[in-house]
Parts: C-alpha cells; structure tokens; sequence
C-alpha cells in the first residue's frame, strides 16, 4: 500500500491513525507481528487523553491531566501491557474520605467506592505513552516519520 502522510511518500502495511493509548499499543502489536506500521496523529502531541501537566525547563510530568490510575486486578489488559513494556505501579493511599474539589466551596469530603485494587503508573500514565512510542519509533520501518499534525478523513 502506498500512503500519503506529509509531504512524504512511504511505502508501509499498515497505517494506525490516531497516536493514543489504542493506536500505539495497536502499532506495537502489528509490528510484533511483523508487520511495518505508520502512525498519524491530528494532534501535536501524542497520548490522546493521556497527557500531563510538565514543567517548561525539564519537561518532568507535574500533573495527570487525563487518567491517573489503573487497575490492575480489574484491568487484565492494562495490567498485562505495563507487564510487557517493563512499568511498575504503586498503590493509591486510599484511606478515609476523597476531598473533592470543583463542586462549589467548601470542598467537599466523602467515601469514594468502588477503589478496590487502584494503582498509579510509576512515572505517571505518560511514561506509558512515552515507552509505546519509543516501541513503535523503533521499529526498523514505519514509526512515527512526518506523520505529525495530519488529521486523517476517511
Ligand atoms: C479526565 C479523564 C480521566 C480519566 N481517568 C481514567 C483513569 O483514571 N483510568 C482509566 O483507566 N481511564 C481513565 N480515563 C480514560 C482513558 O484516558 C481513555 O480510555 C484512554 O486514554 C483512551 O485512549 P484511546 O487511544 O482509545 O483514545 P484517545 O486517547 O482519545 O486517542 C485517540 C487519538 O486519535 C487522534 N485522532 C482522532 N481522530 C483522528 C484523525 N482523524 N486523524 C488523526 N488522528 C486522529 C486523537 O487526536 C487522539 O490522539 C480518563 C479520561 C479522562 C478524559
């Protein structure tokens, strides 16, 4: 197949559009299977909802704008990728009432069912992104080559 990404040609079997969490574990999987895989991305960054908060000068991730935890005993999926791409989680502190924020003052404390099993991603849920591409971008074909800021209409 011949696709047309940028001002580029590249010949390559498989196009994944979108650089999220199911475009590049997707990519990962098609090229583990041999297969040689283009991304494109609409947006200028990859991780789709995936994104952090980062301080300008050293780019250290200060806060989850998206996801924040996981949960691997009811997330086997999730838990087996963290698995293969070698990323440890930790346990949420996870005792006494949520304080949420947000609803109006004064912010408000009050059990949040339903955490059993909650983790956070060692480096944050970016460092999951940032491993992916790291797969995909070294895949000895395809990758992420002039694929930036492309939107895609099919
Ligand atoms: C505030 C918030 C909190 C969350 N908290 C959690 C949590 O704690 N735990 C949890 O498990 N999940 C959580 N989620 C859900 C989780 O973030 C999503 O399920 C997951 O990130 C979705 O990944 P995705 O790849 O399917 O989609 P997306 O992340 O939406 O990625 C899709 C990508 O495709 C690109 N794209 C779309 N159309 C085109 C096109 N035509 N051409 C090129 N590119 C295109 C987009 O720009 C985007 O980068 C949360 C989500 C939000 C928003």
């Amino acid at each position: 197949m011949r696709y047309k990404l940028g001002h580029r040609h590249h010949r390559c079997g498989a196009l994944r559009i979108g650089a999220g969490l199911s475009g590049l574990t997707a990519a990962v999987t098609l090229q583990n299977a041999g297969a040689c895989v283009q991304i494109v991305e609409a947006d200028a960054q990859i991780g789709g909802r995936i994104r952090a908060l980062r301080q300008p000068v050293t780019n250290r991730a200060l806060a989850d704008l998206g996801p924040t935890w996981v949960w691997p005993k009811h997330q086997p999926v999730v838990a087996r990728w963290l698995e293969i791409l070698g990323l440890k989680t930790f346990e949420q502190f996870n005792q006494g009432d949520a304080v949420i924020l947000g609803c109006g003052p004064p912010p408000q404390r009050q059990p949040l069912p339903g955490q059993d099993g909650m983790a956070r991603i060692v480096g944050g849920p970016t460092a999951l992104i940032d491993t992916l591409a790291r797969r995909v971008g070294n895949g000895r074909e395809g990758g992420f080559r002039g694929a930036w800021n492309r939107p895609v209409t099919l």
